[in-house]
């Protein structure tokens, strides 16, 4: 299928990232679901959810500092490499597509980027490291640097808006290609799991790969019940 295709486009959730260490959010003993997530709202609001959030946060960073992308990363960026793959839509947070190869408009991330932080009045950059010294010695976030607005972790919290940009490129490829990819995701979190019900109505191939059945699997052209690494360690370029 995919030597088949002339547009592809991959479409990738927490699975692909567990073979580099770091846990899904939906299989069993998930830290992610430890804790009563902080609702974007709250966040805005408590100065006191604002700690406990960044204190959640990088207590979670020292756990999976060290990961690197796995098979299913590299195959992905291979696929990009080779030109049939414009861009990889992914819901994850971790950087591991940039870290694979990928160019920041090779990556479509719907859930923002965990790997830095952001103004939510100015939108300025910050990186963590700068953050955390500031957190560790105050036991308070830092403000912008630029504004004096709030930092939040540029990643996109329950109740936040869906990211404008990110959300048009994915629409656009998924209405544009021929072959739609799935690898790593239960497809239950919404809006990101519209776009490959949207592609394979647009005429699309759906291929699902995904350890365990999703909610997808009936309507999809091929669905491989298996771990990412076994399948994508043999994948053509
Ligand atoms: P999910 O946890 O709901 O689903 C992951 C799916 O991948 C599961 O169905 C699981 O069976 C499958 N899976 C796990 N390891 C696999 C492997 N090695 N081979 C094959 N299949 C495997 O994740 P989701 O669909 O991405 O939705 C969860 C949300 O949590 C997303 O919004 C994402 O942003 C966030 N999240 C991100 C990360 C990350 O960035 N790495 C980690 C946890 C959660």
């Amino acid at each position: 299928m995919i030597q088949e295709a002339r547009i592809v486009a991959g479409f990738t959730g927490a699975g692909i990232s567990t073979e580099s260490g770091i846990p899904d959010f939906r299989s069993p003993n998930s830290p992610w679901l430890r804790n009563k997530p902080i609702a974007y709202e709250l966040f805005l609001r408590s100065a006191k959810a604002r700690r406990e959030a960044w204190r959640r946060k990088f207590a979670m960073d020292d756990l999976y500092r060290g990961a690197r992308p796995s098979t299913g990363h590299r195959a992905l960026a291979a696929l990009v490499a080779s030109g049939r793959m414009p861009a990889v839509i992914t819901q994850n947070i971790d950087g591991l597509h940039q870290e694979s190869g990928l160019g920041d408009d090779q990556v479509i991330e719907l859930h923002g980027n965990g790997t830095y932080a952001k103004c939510l009045s100015c939108g300025r950059r910050h990186e963590l490291d700068w953050v955390r010294y500031h957190f560790d010695r105050n036991g308070e976030p830092p403000e912008c640097m630029a504004c004096g607005g709030i930092l939040k972790s540029a990643t996109i919290s329950f109740g936040q808006a869906m990211p404008e940009e990110p959300m048009r490129r994915a629409q656009k490829l998924s209405a544009a290609c021929d072959l739609f990819l799935v690898a790593g995701s239960s497809l239950v979190v919404y809006p990101a799991a519209a776009f490959p019900a949207f592609a394979k109505e647009n005429g699309a191939r759906l291929v699902i790969v995904n350890r365990e059945p999703t909610p997808l699997d009936d309507v999809a052209d091929l669905v491989v019940h298996a771990e990412i690494g076994e399948v994508f360690s043999e994948f053509p370029t």
